[in-house]
């Protein structure tokens, strides 16, 4: 009897395993404990749904329906959980901010997707998408901020975000001299922790990733400090984002918010 069960279930698992090499299962758990984690340490009233796609493409996006995609190449990308959170976070931090639903009503009710950049694109691709827009290169520094304070909050280590960032855009640092907006998007991520959760950078991120972007951004924060005029211009932009901060935070445990007036809006229209 024993043997016929373990015959059967070494059957069952070959199966299993001959069908695909990719538990979805899984998956999807490892994504649903990291985006309630966050959103459950951040007292974020959205009901946000989180999923996974079996796709190649290492890629993640948010849509107007409160989803968030993490790709399967992307889960195989990732260093580790710290750096998978990073990637929700950034996504959660479209949702918040009101990117995906901003971009709707831009598109008359039509959902779209506000994906992190996808590294199978050629590099002048990269560069193309960086430069297309004020407004969507802005919401990706936005997302980027909100997904930091969301990880901190849930006791993520947000300098994962640069090593996760800095790894997607290509081939390190070479890609990201040749587009300065790489560079100034890690920037403004450092920066921000800096001033806001100066004790997490003295823990350090230990990646590769992370330690070559630190190469990179070392010379601008070493001038920052050497010079009066730039220290008084950093500390004022980051008051500036303290206040930003302030109303994203009421925003984000509010049922009440701006992203659900346009919500709304949408359902209407496309109803
Ligand atoms: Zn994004």
């Amino acid at each position: 009897m024993k043997k016929i069960l373990i015959i059967t279930l070494a059957f069952l698992f070959n199966i299993a395993f001959a069908a695909t090499d990719w538990d979805s299962e899984a998956a999807l758990k490892r994504v649903n404990t990291i985006g309630s984690k966050l959103l459950k340490a951040n007292n974020v009233n959205y009901d946000i749904n989180f999923k996974v796609s079996n796709e190649a493409d290492i890629n993640a996006y948010a849509n107007i329906n409160k989803e968030i995609y993490v790709y399967k190449g992307l889960l195989e990308y990732v260093e580790d959980d710290q750096e998978l959170a990073g990637v929700i976070s950034h996504e959660m931090g479209h949702i918040i901010n009101g990117h995906c639903a901003k971009q709707g009503i831009l598109d008359s009710g039509i959902a779209t997707v506000a994906s992190i950049i996808n590294v199978n694109q050629t590099v002048s691709a990269v560069g193309q998408q960086l430069a297309s827009s004020k407004i969507s290169r802005n919401d990706e520094f936005e997302a980027d901020l909100t997904g930091v304070d969301l990880m901190t909050k849930a006791g993520y280590n947000p300098l994962a975000m640069i090593s996760l960032l800095n790894k997607i855009s290509g081939n390190y640092i070479d890609i990201l001299q040749t587009h300065p907006s790489g560079k100034k998007r890690l920037q403004n991520i450092y920066d921000y922790v800096e001033y806001n959760y100066n004790s997490k950078l003295k823990l350090g991120y230990n990646s590769d990733s992370y330690k070559k972007a630190m190469v990179m951004l070392q010379p601008t924060i070493d001038k920052r400090k050497n010079s009066e005029r730039l220290a008084k211009k950093y500390q004022k932009a980051q008051q500036k984002l303290l206040k930003k901060k302030e109303k994203r935070t009421k925003k984000m445990q509010g049922t009440n918010s701006i992203w659900d007036g346009y919500y709304t809006t949408l359902q209407y229209l496309s109803s």
